[in-house]
């Protein structure tokens, strides 16, 4: 029985840390599935006003159509810090006068010009300033400008958002500071500071709040990143990462809405450093504010009358449709239109 019990905590262990490890592969699967569950489901009443403005559309839409409408495809780009830091622990710190600070193992003669994205070995004489066993009394810390190009989509049911997203960003490197003996210690500035990190990722989210014509949503993604081009992508292992922010848009028009969405991120990676054994851990979280665009596919066909020029959303027979002449990204009162709002006589 013992045996069982701890056999079965053991498996419940590793599942977990399989969930974990998969976090993102699994919120990206579950997308899938859940707008096949949710689009048989009735729409009841919302707690928060998600669409003040227009009704949804009753008649003439299709199965197909009727889950579509709450999918959202979205781009944005933005602009954000990295906060990098790391601890020296199990290195040295080789300094020569007016040189930049080089990383260092047991012996002076292997050193490192490069350990922020590349673990370049230098084998040039020792000179004149060395810290032994830097360990944790010295830590290093930079900055980073990161300037993302993303592509979403998400299932909106009710409150809750259900997503993922790619995206490519450019990301430079800034100097890096040693926090204690600066007066010793020079600035490490990187060799090939500027590359693109590569991510995809994993969303949930809940819309808790309206104020006018603001919605505000707070979101969860966890996903993968990798650094490349700058980094050596052989020495370097990213970690999951997870962005936490909040949402905040604003319909253009009944399909298009705009965003900005300040966010965190805590992520982390480790620099393995050739020929020492151990690594580099650094602390590589950031700070974004991200402004985009999410467009939804209509849920009503467009009206098939080539001459038929009506603004709203309207019914030929039984079958309602939606305006042909009236752009896509412009408001309209779902009442009369909007599109000619003077009178035709002036
Ligand atoms: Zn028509």
């Amino acid at each position: 029985m013992r045996l069982l019990i701890s056999t079965s905590i053991n498996f419940l262990s590793l599942t977990a840390k399989t969930i974990l490890k998969n976090l993102s592969k699994l919120l990206l699967i579950a997308i899938v599935g859940f707008p096949l569950y949710v689009a048989a489901q009735d729409t009841g009443k919302d707690q928060i006003p998600l669409d003040h403005f227009y009704a949804t559309p009753r008649h003439g839409s299709s199965f197909f159509r009727r889950a579509l409408r709450n999918f959202h495809f979205g781009i944005y780009t933005g602009v954000g810090r990295s906060y990098l830091s790391t601890s020296m622990s199990g290195f040295g710190v080789y300094q020569s006068p007016g040189a930049p600070p080089q990383l260092f193992t047991n012996s002076t003669t292997t050193r490192y010009t490069d350990w922020v994205n590349n673990a370049g070995v230098d084998n040039s004489p020792p000179g004149s300033y060395v810290v032994a066993n830097a360990g944790n009394n010295i830590r290093f810390k930079g900055h980073a400008l990161n300037i993302p190009l993303a592509a979403t989509l998400h299932y909106e049911y009710k409150q809750l958002r259900l997503g993922g997203g790619y995206s490519y960003e450019l990301m430079s490197l800034g100097l890096f500071h040693p926090t204690t003996m600066a007066d010793k210690i020079s600035d490490m500035k990187v060799s090939s500071a500027t590359g693109f990190v590569r991510r995809y990722w994993g969303m949930v989210g809940y819309s808790f709040y309206r104020w006018n014509d603001y919605l505000f949503t707070g979101d969860l993604q966890v996903g993968n990143y990798k650094m490349k081009n700058n980094y050596n992508t052989a020495q370097v292992t990213p970690s999951t990462y997870f962005n936490l922010g909040v949402t905040i848009e604003r319909n253009l028009s009944e399909y298009l809405k705009v965003f900005v969405r300040p966010a965190y991120e805590f992520k982390s990676y480790s620099l393995a450093v050739s020929n020492s054994g151990s690594s580099l851990n650094y602390s590589n979280n950031m700070l974004m504010v991200s402004v985009g665009f999410t467009y939804s596919i209509p849920q009503l066909p467009k009206c098939v009358i080539k001459q038929c020029r009506a603004q709203v959303d309207h019914h030929h027979g039984n079958r309602d449709y939606r305006s042909r002449v009236h752009p896509f990204y412009k408001k309209q009162n779902p009442g009369y239109g909007e599109n000619y709002p003077g009178l035709k006589k002036y």
